[in-house]
């Protein structure tokens, strides 16, 4: 496995990428020039941010279109690294564009939370989508006025008809796989009838669902996508961007290669559930170069398979039923799939980028394990991510002699231990400063650590066994104190003078085991949250089920803890790998908010995603 990169390192740069259908169909058209003649001749798209019949300086151009009516999850991460990363690999540009054609589900709230994500995953879209200056992503509903003339002249060329029968007729009249359409009764009107309608839709004076504008190609197409789809709906609702200017608005399937072709797109790359619209998406762009109304060469659509994770659920929808019915705390609660969710969790961009890579570009739906991701992560912050001790379920540890040992029991020593392995620090770099924590009298141990009667095998603290706390001295185990109930209140042990880490005498004992632990004089109280999956079943909406039937009820364990000084003044979202436990993450929100660091686990120190 090799060692994750930062953004703009050679491994982000096409020659050190493992090749794949996209990149080498993109490296034939740039060998071939397909798309050097394209100029910006001034549409909609792209009058704001270039010159008229200027030659297009980049080479590709690739778009991320999400529909803004949600927060974006891990399945949305991988199209943005394919989009915006295959564009700076080769001398392109990417164009984020929120495809706002639904005027109901849309909030600018999800707009925002969108432009984050895309900057957070390392892609300056304003720098890789924009010329300098610009102050916005692009929006398919800037090209409404456009697709209204497109309309028009599909119909002025007996290309489309407006459609009056009942949404049961048009459905019945579809057929289905087995039986072609049926013509509906309103596809012979004419050019200048449908000109006349399509008008009265525009003006207000059909009702909402009265009438459809359709494309008129063919009702017997074994492709249902072909016969005669509607482009152009009524419906009466305010738009976050264009508010009541319209009450007509165009079907995503209409709209979607427009935008592609006003912004000069080259490569439309999108998910596989789209290839059976590929046909209507080069009709409609052959029709529209023939009105005049583009230009040749015309984007081209092409397909990859979507992410499915195993134990995740990716869809927008499902997601925001979890959010409204409270099964989480939010879009960003650390369980959750979305990007918020992950980045507060504690993932990385660069470790999605690189599952991104990892998992590559397929034509092939197919399940990809959690622990790939989860791999990638830890693989990213194995040499980054600081090391300290904590101590999650605390029992005290009493060291009986230390008065007798060193003078008094007030009496504390300091411990130094390096925040990273040698094995981390790469050549030439300058490890980061030693972690310097406290031993006195009274330490913090996790209850697993002693056992009055040990089990076989047990080498840690019981009567007897002699062991190391991490860093400071070697002890020997005398027993425990308990409580009526009979639970360990306490475990005592004595202290070996000379045989500190790090001092001559460190080998004079041989301790069993070394066991982590936090000291009472300056340990910290924590609060961390120990997350788990989400969902219970590796396909949680496979075949028709609820999904929220294999909701797992353990996804989430609050413990308090104690961590040392070194973990306690954390910034919030720095990352840790607690020794013995994993990688936590400082809560971006809660750390600083209260009374006690907050802590969440990212993920264990091996793969527990397969047992
Ligand atoms: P959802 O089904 O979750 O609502 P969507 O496809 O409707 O997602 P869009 O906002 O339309 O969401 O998606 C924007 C882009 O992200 C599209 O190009 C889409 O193909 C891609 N995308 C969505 N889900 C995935 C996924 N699981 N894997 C890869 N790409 C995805
Ligand atoms: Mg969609």
């Amino acid at each position: 496995m090799t060692s994750p990169t930062p953004p703009n390192s050679p491994a982000d740069s096409a020659d050190h990428k493992v090749s794949n259908f996209l990149r080498q169909i993109i490296e034939k058209d740039i060998e071939q020039g397909t798309y050097d003649s394209r100029r910006w001749a001034g549409s909609p798209g792209d009058a704001a941010h270039h010159a008229k019949g200027e030659p297009d300086p980049a080479k590709i151009r690739t778009r991320f279109p999400p529909e803004p009516n949600g927060y974006l999850h891990v399945g949305h991460a991988k199209s943005i690294c394919i989009n915006f990363g295959l564009a700076k690999e080769y001398g392109g540009v990417c164009h984020l564009r929120f495809d706002d054609t639904n005027p109901e589900k849309e909030d600018t709230e999800y707009v925002n939370s969108i432009i984050d994500a895309v900057k957070w995953l390392g892609f300056d879209w304003a720098q890789l989508g924009q010329a300098a200056g610009s102050a916005a992503p692009y929006q398919a509903s800037d090209y409404f006025d456009f697709m209204y003339r497109a309309a028009e002249s599909l119909i002025e060329a007996g290309h489309a008809y407006v459609d009056e029968q009942s949404a049961e007729d048009m459905r019945a009249n579809r057929g289905d796989f087995g039986k072609p359409g049926v013509d509906s009764p309103f596809r012979s009107r004419t050019v200048a009838e449908n000109l006349a309608r399509f008008r009265e839709m525009k003006g207000g004076q059909l009702a909402d669902g009265a009438a459809v504008l359709r494309a008129k190609i063919d009702m017997a197409s074994p492709n249902i996508n072909m016969r005669d789809p509607a482009i152009y709906r009524i419906r009466r609702a305010t738009h976050h961007h264009t508010g009541d200017t319209w009450c007509i608005y165009p079907m995503y399937t209409f709209a979607h290669p427009i935008e592609d072709a006003l912004e000069q797109i080259t490569h439309s790359i999108c998910t596989l559930e789209f290839e059976d619209q590929r046909p209507f998406y080069d009709w409609l762009m052959e029709r529209l170069c023939e009105c005049g109304l583009l230009a040749a060469p015309s984007p081209k659509q092409y397909e990859f398979a979507r992410l499915n994770l195993t134990y995740v659920i990716t869809s927008k929808r499902k997601l925001a039923q979890m959010v409204n019915e409270g099964k989480v705390s939010g879009w960003d609660d650390p369980r959750m799939p979305t990007i918020v969710g992950l980045r507060r969790r504690g993932y990385t961009p660069e470790s999605l980028r690189l599952f991104a890579d990892r998992i590559g570009v397929t034509k092939s739906d197919s399940w990809i394990d959690y622990s790939t991701l989860e791999g990638c992560l830890r693989e990213d912050l194995e040499n980054k991510a600081h090391r300290g001790m904590a101590v999650l379920d605390p029992v005290k540890l009493v060291l009986t002699n230390w008065a007798e040992a060193f003078g008094s029991d007030g009496y504390t020593e300091d411990c130094t231990q390096p925040a990273l392995p040698h094995s981390a620090i790469a050549e030439g770099h300058t490890p980061p400063a030693d972690r310097v924590f406290k031993i006195g009298k009274e330490v913090w141990i996790e209850r697993e650590d002693f056992e009055e009667v040990p089990p076989k095998g047990y080498k840690r603290l019981f009567p007897g066994n002699v062991v190391r706390l991490k860093g400071g001295y070697v002890i020997e185990c005398t027993g425990c104190a308990r409580d009526a109930a009979g639970r360990v209140t306490e475990v005592h042990a004595k202290v070996l003078p000379g045989t500190k880490s790090g001092t001559p005498g460190a080998d004079s004992v041989k301790a069993k085991a070394a066991i982590t632990w936090v000291g009472v004089a300056d340990g910290v109280q924590a609060e961390v949250r120990l997350y788990d999956r989400l969902f219970a079943e590796a396909h949680p909406d496979a075949g028709g089920k609820d999904f929220l039937q294999s909701l797992n009820p353990d996804s989430l364990k609050v413990v308090t803890a104690y961590v040392e000084p070194s973990l306690a003044g954390a910034q919030p979202d720095q990352k840790f790998q607690f020794e013995r436990f994993g990688y936590f993450v400082a809560d971006r929100l809660d750390h600083l908010a209260g009374a006690k660091p907050v802590f969440n686990r990212v993920t264990g120190l091996k793969d527990s995603w397969g047992k």
